[in-house]
Order: structure tokens, then sequence, then C-alpha cells
């Protein structure tokens, strides 16, 4: 793209076509090929590519979008160190802002995939790739702002997520009785707060239902 001009079209109608990834995911390429091929063939439409080239329904969305730990990033919870299972965005993940599909897809036969085995999100499928994302690694600068609200917010929703859990982890019954009555004995009851609190939630919850359970 840097030798050709903007509207370069091939004899056989195609744009300059890139599928990025150092190295790219294999189903990435094999599935970009199945569809120019299609279009090749008169089967199917010319396949939509973004503004640099990339298959724009592989590469619109960020990595972090399909992230297994977006739920942690949500809550707050963030890796310190290689290893951990939480969010690795303070480590030196650029997750956020990098359009990249490998964690949905997995690397190889719907395996693997960056932050699914650990790593942090270097940005191998932009076009600044490395430089604007060195030194790897690094906490980037964006995250002073985005994982400080989350951590604030996040510890908030966390506590009233875990209050919900909480209560969905008993049956009726146990609270009609007011204890356990069975072999689930080490269940502790909740204090006079969490049952008012309980009790605001379903009714919130049950309005404009006919459903009393
Ligand atoms: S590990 Fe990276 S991509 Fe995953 S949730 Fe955290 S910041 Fe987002
Ligand atoms: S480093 Fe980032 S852009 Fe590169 S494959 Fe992994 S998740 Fe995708």
């Amino acid at each position: 793209m840097d030798f050709l001009p903007s509207d370069y079209r091939s004899t056989l109608g195609l744009p300059v076509v890139n599928i990025p990834g150092c190295s790219p995911v294999g189903d990435n390429f094999t599935d970009t090929v199945a569809a120019v091929l299609l279009f090749l063939q008169g089967i199917g439409p010319l396949p939509e590519f973004d503004e640099l080239g990339r298959p724009a329904w592989l590469f619109n969305e960020t990595v972090h979008r399909g992230c297994n730990r977006a739920g942690f990033y949500e809550e707050g919870d963030f890796a310190e160190e290689y290893g951990d299972k939480e969010c690795l965005v303070e480590i030196g993940c650029w997750g956020p802002v990098v359009q990249c599909n490998i964690n949905k897809r997995g690397a190889i036969n719907n395996m693997g995939g960056c932050m699914n085995t650990g790593s942090p999100c270097i940005g191998c499928t932009m076009p600044g790739f490395p430089d604007a994302f060195s030194p790897f690694y690094k906490r980037p600068p964006g995250t002073l702002v985005s994982s400080s609200a989350s951590k604030v917010h996040g510890a908030i929703i966390r506590a009233l997520r875990n209050h919900t859990r909480f209560f969905n982890n008993r049956t009726r019954r146990w609270d009609e009785q007011g204890h356990v009555p069975n072999g689930w004995g080490n269940v502790r009851e909740p204090n006079l707060i969490e049952k008012a609190v309980h009790f605001i939630y379903k009714k919130v919850q049950k309005m404009g239902s006919s459903s009393k359970i």
C-alpha cells in the first residue's frame, strides 16, 4: 500500500488485502482467501475490507471485547505478575485499543490466543507495530485513567454482585425456614442488612411481573 495508489485494483478487481499478525492467525488467512475465491467465481460479493485493507469482518473489533479476562477488567481486578488470572492491562496489555480476533478465534484449531495463554497484547496486527507499542510489557499510559476508574467503580460493582450471588446460591426454602435444614449445613445465614437489601432487590426484580416467586 506504501507504493500503490489508494484506488489500486488488480486486473481481477481486487484491492490490496492485508491479513495482519505476527504471524497471522491461519484461520484468518484461509477465511479471507475463501471469501476472495467465492468473489472471483461470481458466487459471493466482494468481501468488505477496512481502510487499511484488513478483512473488516475479522478486524473490526478490539481484542479487549472478545477477551475472556474482560470481566476482571470491568470489576477492576488486575494481574500484578505473569501467571495471574486477572486482566493483564497493568503489566502491558494494549488489547483495549488493538483490533484483533485471536481471543475469540484461537491461534490454532480454536485453541490458544494471547490472553488465553497468559500473554498481554503487544499490538502485532496494527500498522504502528512494533514502535507504537514499545517498550513491551510496560503499562500503557492510557490505563492510568481507564484502569484507575475501573478500580473505583469495579470495587462497588463487585461488592453488589457478590451480594446477589450470595442469595442466588441459596434456595427459597432456606429463606422461608430461616435456616439451612439439610446437608448444606455450612452455609452461613445472611445478616439483617443483607436481608433488607435483598428484600428491596426482589421487589424491584418482580416489578411489573405477575410472578410472586
Ligand atoms: S487482558 Fe487485555 S484484552 Fe484482556 S481484558 Fe485485560 S486489557 Fe482487555
Ligand atoms: S499480540 Fe495482540 S494483536 Fe497480536 S495476536 Fe496477540 S492479541 Fe492479537
